[in-house]
């Protein structure tokens, strides 16, 4: 209550700091009671679990010169619990040489009723940055193989496709924000054909892109979905090729252009600065903020 105190100064009477330290614990209790309801709905479904359980890595394939998915299946050979399309598992590693274990969220990038779950992991190798590597990404990529165990969490959050709406769909992602977003395009592609969907991407250029060829297959094969590709920086390949719509970053301008309408549901996510731009041009056109749905891949912020 420290800290409270000297922000509030001589305001903080014992009953201001009485009336903040109730307000706090209902807040937190309704946050740990929203976390148990969900993991026990998990529990209790076919195949659902507690806490960590071991899965196998059955593939691992790259997708970028970044991204690497990793199909996961249950060491028991049990069933694989359906989940909702934009939800994650928390991911449990012990690395080598370390003391503690680490977890991670990833979201699961493939729709789901699959005998596996899929995770596409980016390789925080640091360099650009110029900071230290991260461990959990940078161990997945360069010291695991096939046939390791991983422990996961059931998959849990409410970053979650509503599949009641009619409306046209946007789905927007910056880097490996495509993750969640590509588990909702893959299920709407395959259980709510007339559904409008617009499915767009910023990459730095084609060799950071992953997904390219199935979600332009996935657009040849359904009628009523289009893709658009934005390049921050476009290699001479891409640029030769015209593989990109958009060269720099997503605006307004660029949106009204190939959204065919307002009137839709968007979900975006990627790193903190695409969103708030992103979040910041949907504002600009009116979007209402019911229809505007993000996740962060990090600690949850404000946009
Ligand atoms: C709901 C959710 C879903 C997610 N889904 C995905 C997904 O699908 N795919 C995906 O790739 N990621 C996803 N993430 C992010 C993921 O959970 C990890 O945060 C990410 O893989 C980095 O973990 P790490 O252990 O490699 O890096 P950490 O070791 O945790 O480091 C994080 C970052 O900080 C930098 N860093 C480390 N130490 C320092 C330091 N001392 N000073 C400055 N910088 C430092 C590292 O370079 C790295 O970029 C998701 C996160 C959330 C919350």
């Amino acid at each position: 209550m420290a800290a409270i105190q000297d922000v509030l100064g001589d305001a903080a009477t014992d009953e201001i700091l009485q009336a903040w330290a109730d307000a706090y614990g209902v807040i937190a209790n309704a946050f740990i009671g929203v976390e148990a309801e969900m993991y026990e709905t998990t529990e209790k479904q076919e195949g659902g679990w507690a806490d960590f359980k071991p899965f196998r890595i059955v593939r691992k394939i790259k997708e970028s010169n970044v991204i690497t998915s990793f199909y996961l299946s249950p060491q028991d050979g049990g069933m694989v619990p359906d989940f909702e399309p934009g939800q994650y598992v928390s991911v449990k590693v012990q690395i080598p040489g370390e003391n503690n274990t680490h977890i991670r969220q990833y979201s699961l990038s493939e729709a789901s009723g699959k005998p596996y779950y899929r995770i596409s992991v980016k390789k925080e190798d640091g360099l650009a940055a110029k900071q230290p590597a991260g461990k959990v990404s940078v161990y997945l990529h360069d010291q695991t193989k096939e046939g390791d165990a991983l422990w996961l969490s059931a998959p849990a959050g409410d970053f979650t496709l509503d599949q009641q709406d009619t409306r046209p769909v946007v789905l927007i992602s910056g880097g490996v924000g495509l993750t969640p977003l590509l588990s909702m395009l893959n299920t709407l592609a395959a259980t709510h054909p007339s559904r409008q969907v617009t499915f767009i991407h910023a990459a730095q250029n084609s060799d950071h892109h992953a997904f390219r060829k199935q979600v332009e297959e996935l657009a040849e094969q359904h009628k009523q979905l289009s893709v658009y590709w934005c390049y921050e920086r476009p290699t001479e390949v891409d640029q030769a090729s015209a593989a990109f719509h958009k060269q720099g970053y997503i605006d307004l301008a660029w949106l009204q252009e190939v959204v065919p309408s307002p009137a839709a549901s968007f979900y975006f996510c990627g790193p903190t600065p695409f969103m708030k731009s992103v979040n910041g041009a949907l504002r600009d056109w009116g979007i209402p903020e019911a229809d505007r749905h993000y996740e962060f891949f990090g600690p949850a912020g404000s946009l």
